[in-house]
């Protein structure tokens, strides 16, 4: 059976992925790193919908804690492989650069990018043997196409991410794996939570941040037979603030 990997699934958008993903009968493992409730409030949600999920805690910058979750998951489940993987685990530690700590440029680029190349790198080799549909959904970032001030770290992390993407999508094609990145604007989260909403929304065209279901619903066409035949893109997601 096919199985879908959300990281940082616990709450936002990466819950929200989950959630769509499991409606459309995909079971979900739900990554997350520390928040045992929120996480087992996705798992409830899929379950009352009748969805399939399981949980999986680890750190996606470890990489050790992560192979070991994997590896004990490929042992459980000897007829099954996971064929859709949404890398969507990340923070965001906002400060001017020259005041930067050493230890907020790591902790973002520790989790978006490099989070994303352990977990990649260890689900590819099945995925690219399988030769069967399998899907990579990267969550970049506005912040990465455009950069933002007071955001270094994170827009390098992002930025990075968007090349690894586009670099990998050329990888994996002629193993019917696609890879693709989504760039959403402001999207309403804990992430965005304490930000000056109302003189923000100003800049959004559409007047309005984003929903977290609204990111889902691009990841899950990206995840489906129907979007095949893209691959190595960015899509942004941002009430046309930028483009
Ligand atoms: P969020 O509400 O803060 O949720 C973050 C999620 O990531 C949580 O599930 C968290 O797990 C998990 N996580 C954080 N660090 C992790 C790690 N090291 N290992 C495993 N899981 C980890 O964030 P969000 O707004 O949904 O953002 C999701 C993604 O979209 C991020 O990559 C973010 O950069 C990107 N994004 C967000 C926005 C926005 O406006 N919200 C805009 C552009 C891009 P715990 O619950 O265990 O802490």
């Amino acid at each position: 059976m096919k199985y879908a990997l959300v990281t940082g699934a616990s709450r936002g958008i990466g819950r929200a992925v989950a959630v769509k993903l499991a409606s459309q009968g995909i079971p979900v493992i739900i990554n997350y790193q520390s928040n045992d409730q929120a996480a087992q409030e996705t798992l409830e949600e899929i379950q009352t919908a009748g969805g399939q999920a399981e949980l999986m805690r680890y750190d996606v910058a470890d990489e050790q804690a992560a192979v070991a979750a994997l590896d004990a998951w490929e042992l459980a489940h000897p007829d099954d492989y996971i064929a859709y993987l949404v890398n969507n685990a990340g923070i965001r530690r906002d400060n001017l650069m020259f005041m930067m700590p050493d230890h907020d440029w790591h902790a973002v680029i520790d989790t978006s990018l490099n989070g994303f190349f352990y977990v990649t790198r260890r689900l590819l080799p099945k995925m690219m043997q399988r030769r069967h549909g399998g899907r990579i959904v990267n969550m970049a970032s506005l912040s990465g196409l455009k950069g933002l001030p007071g955001q270094a770290n994170y827009s390098a992390a992002k930025g990075a991410l968007i090349g690894a993407t586009k670099a990998l999508a050329q990888e994996t094609a002629s193993r019917d794996v696609t890879v693709n990145a989504v760039a959403p604007g402001f999207i309403e989260s804990d992430m965005t939570r304490g930000l000056p909403v109302d003189e923000l929304k100003k800049q959004v065209p559409a007047g309005r941040f984003g929903r977290p279901e609204e990111v889902a619903a691009l990841v899950a066409f990206l995840c489906s037979d129907d979007a095949a035949y893209i691959t190595g893109q960015v899509i942004s997601i941002n009430g046309g603030l930028y483009s």
